[in-house]
């Protein structure tokens, strides 16, 4: 996971007919709550607007074509998240589903972003776990900012204050709640993802390897020259438009002591 600077202006869709859906949602929740509470009524939420591809296309290109939080590149084919769950909430994942969601944030750009399905139909879905769940917003008469959320919102924070790596496996920093809430959760040391990232992991080492060789024999000219192209390979593994650069970074900071192979 990796910081994600999102334009400051939302899409126009959003401003616009967002804005048009979130005021009828917040009415007809207003002129009778209770009957969302119990679910008895849903709200309908229209994904062409919330997932309209120029929503899409501005997530893309923010988050470099890669999932929000696995770091795996995806490309077209990712799925718009919500980061609070429209429809419906989990405190934890064996927890009854609560009533109404934050219906008040579907279309609000801060709230989007572009994730994998293994991220976000199989392991997110509807959960939002919060610190102390009674500073909860439960419509939208409340505000957000009062939850301390315990996933970690990229858009927001920086997920390598919380997160970091152990060659290809996550960890939470000094054990820290938040960190260890979004790696369980979504799974990250599970899936095919240690291997992939393990992948990626041994391709670097050998080019560390090529540069730490070139250091002792400065006269090698070739070998100079390999050397080169291969820290400029390293740096680029580590920026934020690489797939599974927070990964790469971290086995950079320790010399890839973590990676066998
Ligand atoms: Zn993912």
């Amino acid at each position: 996971m990796i910081r994600i600077q999102k334009s400051a202006i939302p899409p126009e869709k959003l401003a616009q007919d967002g804005k048009r859906k979130r005021r009828s949602h917040c009415s007809s929740y207003s002129r009778n709550p209770a009957v969302y509470q119990l679910g008895e009524r849903i709200f309908s939420f229209d994904s062409t607007i919330y997932a309209h591809k120029s929503v899409k296309q501005a997530l893309i290109k923010a988050q470099h074509g890669k999932c929000c939080f696995c770091e795996r590149l995806i490309g077209t084919d990712g799925d718009v998240e919500h980061f609070r769950p429209k429809q419906a909430y989990k405190q934890a994942s064996g927890e009854p589903l609560q009533r109404p969601g934050y219906y008040w944030l579907a279309y609000e750009w801060d709230n989007l972003y572009l994730a994998c399905p293994g991220c976000n139909q199989r392991h997110k879905q509807n959960l939002f776990p919060l610190q102390n769940p009674t500073d909860r917003a439960i419509d939208h008469r409340h505000s957000i900012d009062f939850e301390q959320f315990l996933f970690i919102d990229p858009g927001k924070e920086k997920p390598e204050k919380f997160i970091g790596f152990r060659g290809e496996i996550a960890y939470a920093i000094e054990g820290n709640l938040k960190g260890k809430v979004t790696i369980d959760s979504l799974k990250l040391n599970q899936r095919s993802l240690p291997e992939a990232r393990l992948q990626r992991l041994q391709l670097l080492k050998s080019l560390w390897q090529i540069v730490q060789l070139a250091s002792q024999k400065p006269m090698d000219k070739d070998l100079q020259k390999e050397a080169e192209k291969a820290a400029d390979l390293l740096e680029k593994a580590t920026k934020e438009d690489a797939e599974f650069s927070a990964a790469s970074y971290w086995a950079l900071q320790t010399n890839f002591q973590f990676i066998i192979g």
